[in-house]
């Protein structure tokens, strides 16, 4: 097979990119060692993401617009909760999307319901090949093309090979770019839970010593948990029974949404810091989390990520129409150079939060309790965070800004 590009990995990152290169008309192969969603794997599933309205006008572009918000839930308030220091009250602060002027800042989204909805998309554009349940085995570049050569012996050239292949990544290391790691022994539970009160589209993080415990909006008196510890201790409370599990719930609540039941089976994610120290090389781009991966604290790694494939795409597309190499250095070069600054900021700025507030450490504590405090008393500094958590002005593309590719 020949074709323009070559995208390894269909998540929701690899699937979004193929759906807007795909649109323009540009020739495209995606390969997923993953099989199709099905409505049952989508019923099962726990993980929701948090997708902010920039995000969502990158989805939309694909062609799917107003759609996502069939399957997600309005985020209209944020709420950080301090309760990590038992001999005081639990500090809150409320970060409400109409005080910088927004009806909402998002959709909470579940993660396979929107992979399945991109999936039978893809079915729909002519220069997509998706092939799923298919592997990339190793690839070569010579002679200004890739070579790639997959898992039951088939080979695709390219232009350009496009890792979307997760932590993993085998375009990463085909390549020889570096990583900068790092392992905090922690894991993430996530299930979905029913209340008896409203969630009000309130998402609210419990800051706690073993990691953040999120409740996250979903349709009706429902909601999604991502709850953070040290691993050891979610292999603790995966084994307990239901009933003491979901006690354990109720009370890491606090009874903001009433009484809970649990409404899946719990999962658990293991979590890291990973940041590739380069985003190309010849003929090769890294998006997502092929570059940089994230805890799931305010979460930033999927947004992060949709910024990545919006800037990628518009630089392709816009090769590609004035009849360029869109695998030539100077389209790698663009891509890197609008990418670069905010992956590493919002990397290194996640993982130090996280340290911040996975801690135990009293001093810490403190400093954590007085910087919630400050947040509160300093509106511009409150609306500045709200707005640089819904995308940094450092790169607003046309995709981010709701514009067409
Ligand atoms: C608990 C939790 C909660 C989160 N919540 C949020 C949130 O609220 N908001 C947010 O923005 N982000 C959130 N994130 C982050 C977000 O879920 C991830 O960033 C995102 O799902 C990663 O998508 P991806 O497409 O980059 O990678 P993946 O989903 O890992 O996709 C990579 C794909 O590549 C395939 N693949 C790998 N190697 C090969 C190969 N050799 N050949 C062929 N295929 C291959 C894999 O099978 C896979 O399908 C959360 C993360 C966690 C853990």
């Amino acid at each position: 097979m020949d074709t323009k590009a070559l995208i390894i990995g269909g998540g929701i990152a690899g699937l979004t990119l193929s759906g807007l290169l795909g649109k323009m008309g540009l020739e495209t192969v995606i390969i997923d060692n993953g099989g199709l969603v099905s409505a049952e794997d989508v019923k099962r599933s726990s993980r929701t993401a948090a997708l902010m309205n920039t995000s969502l006008h990158v989805i939309d572009a694909v062609g799917l617009k107003s759609y996502i918000r069939t399957i997600g839930t309005p985020l209209k308030q944020m709420r950080l909760k301090d309760d990590g220091n038992p001999s005081l009250p639990i500090k809150q602060v409320d970060f409400p999307a109409n005080d910088i002027g927004l009806e909402q800042f998002g959709y909470n989204v579940p993660n396979l319901a929107l992979k399945k909805m991109l999936q039978d998309h893809l079915k729909s554009l002519k220069s997509v090949t998706f092939l799923s349940e298919t592997t990339l085995d190793d690839y070569l570049v010579k002679n200004n093309k890739v070579y790639a050569l997959l898992g039951h012996g088939q080979t695709v050239t390219a232009d350009i090979i496009i890792g979307c292949d997760g932590r993993k990544s085998k375009v990463r290391a085909g390549a020889g770019i570096a990583v900068k790691e790092q392992d905090y022994d922690q894991s993430a539970i996530t299930c979905v839970i029913s209340h008896s009160k409203s969630h009000d589209n309130t998402s609210t993080e419990h800051h706690r010593s073993g990691g953040p415990f999120t409740i996250v909006p979903m349709e009706g008196n429902q909601s999604a948990i991502v709850w953070v510890e040290k691993t050891s201790e979610t292999e603790r409370l995966l084994a307990l029974p239901k009933d003491l599990f979901e006690k354990t719930i109720q009370k890491n609540s606090h009874g903001i949404v009433g009484q809970i039941k649990l409404e899946s089976n719990p999962e658990s994610w293991p979590l890291k810091t990973l940041r590739a120290t380069k985003l190309t090389a010849p003929r090769v781009a890294l998006a997502a989390e092929a570059a940089h991966v994230m805890s799931p604290i305010g979460a930033q790694g999927l947004n992060l990520s949709l910024r990545d494939i919006a800037s990628l795409a518009e630089c392709l597309i816009d090769t590609a129409r004035v009849g360029g190499d869109i695998g030539s250095h100077a389209t790698l070069h663009a891509y890197e150079s609008r990418r670069k600054l905010d992956i590493l900021t919002r990397v290194e700025g996640i993982d130090t939060f996280n340290k911040a507030v996975s801690n135990n450490v009293s001093l810490i504590r403190i400093l954590r309790r007085a910087g919630l405090t400050s947040l509160d008393a300093l509106p511009p500094l409150k609306q500045f965070i709200m707005h640089q958590g819904l995308a940094p002005n450092m790169d607003e593309g046309r995709l981010m800004r709701g514009e067409s590719l």
